[in-house]
């Protein structure tokens, strides 16, 4: 048994009761923002499902078919690859041959999709009939970060388990028992309460450019740093877009009425929108564009939205 991240051990002993008792849904969906933990916790339900040894705290670890799951080698688990942009349709119907074959180790069968989210119309729908009758002994288990992306149909076909890891407090606590010192304060709001994000963050240093990436912002919009100045050393920090619409909502936004938070949301898009689509463009001429925006949409709040 490899332990779980203490959030995660609440939810797991529910669905380890379910499973012993035979109530556990044919399908559910692990739903949560990106590092809460869904890949682990679908990992740990799969393990218990084809279990043939099943103990109080979850699967045995040593069972054959526990075996088989650690080499990577069981026949009656099937993980989607998530490590392509879309999940086709071809790969949905690899996924329906399979959950209608017979078990190779007479036990369960388990179907994991990861970034369930990203199936194309085409696979939602070739999924759709396995959902609808599910074979005998197979479990479905979808994880996706954008829930709201998943198709309404096939949402609600699967048991929705929503994760948390508790609240900021927590969540800093454990980040400081991790590394041995306290996260910066935006930290955990800006990784949507995901523990293994902030840590991910906090491992690389990312955080450190994070915090600058604040400071500057604050010191542009508060008039003690000049654009040219700002640009200059914004311009290819990392997660630059992340932290600059995490400030735009939290910061910027909040405090305005409907329209002109609106009206900030919408340069922000554009300005996501055309880093991905305009090849070449020069990052720091657009970022300069949508600072002066900004700027001007807080500070001259009738000119833009009106016209
Ligand atoms: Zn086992």
């Amino acid at each position: 048994m490899t332990e779980l991240y203490p959030w995660l051990q609440p939810p797991f002993n529910q669905l380890l009761a379910l499973t012993n008792s035979g109530q556990l849904a044919h399908a559910l969906v692990l739903c949560g923002p990106a590092g809460i933990g869904k890949a682990t916790m679908a990992d740990a339900l799969a393990a218990v499902l084809l279990c043939k040894n099943r103990q109080p705290a979850g699967a045995c670890g040593q069972c054959k078919s526990c075996m088989l799951r650690q080499a990577g080698n069981h026949a009656d688990l099937l993980k989607l690859h998530s490590d392509t942009q879309h999940i086709g349709v071809d790969a949905i119907r690899q996924l329906n041959n399979f959950s209608h074959g017979a078990a190779q180790q007479h036990g369960n069968r388990v179907v994991v999709i990861p970034a369930a989210d990203t199936m194309t119309e085409a696979a939602a729908n070739a999924l759709l009939k396995t959902l609808e009758e599910p074979p005998a002994g197979c479990f479905i288990i979808l994880v996706s970060s954008n829930y709201p992306q998943l198709s309404a149909t096939i949402r609600s076909r699967c048991q929705q388990w929503q994760l948390h890891a508790g609240n900021a407090a927590d969540i800093a606590q454990w980040l400081s028992q991790q590394t041995n010192k306290s996260p910066p304060a935006f930290l955990v709001e800006y990784c949507q309460g995901a523990p293994l994000k902030a840590l991910s963050l906090l491992a690389d240093d990312t955080a450190t450019s994070l915090s600058d990436t604040l400071t500057l912002l604050d010191e542009y919009f508060s008039g003690k740093l000049q654009l040219t100045n700002v640009v200059k050393q914004l311009d290819g920090k990392a997660e630059l877009s992340g932290m600059l619409g995490f400030y735009i909502r939290q910061r910027l936004a909040q405090p305005l009425e409907f329209l002109r938070q609106q009206a900030v949301l919408t340069a922000y898009q554009r300005w996501c929108r055309d880093a991905t689509r305009i090849i070449g463009q020069n990052s720091a001429l657009a970022l300069t564009g949508l600072l002066t925006e900004l700027k001007s949409l807080l500070q001259h709040p009738e000119a833009k939205w009106k016209s």
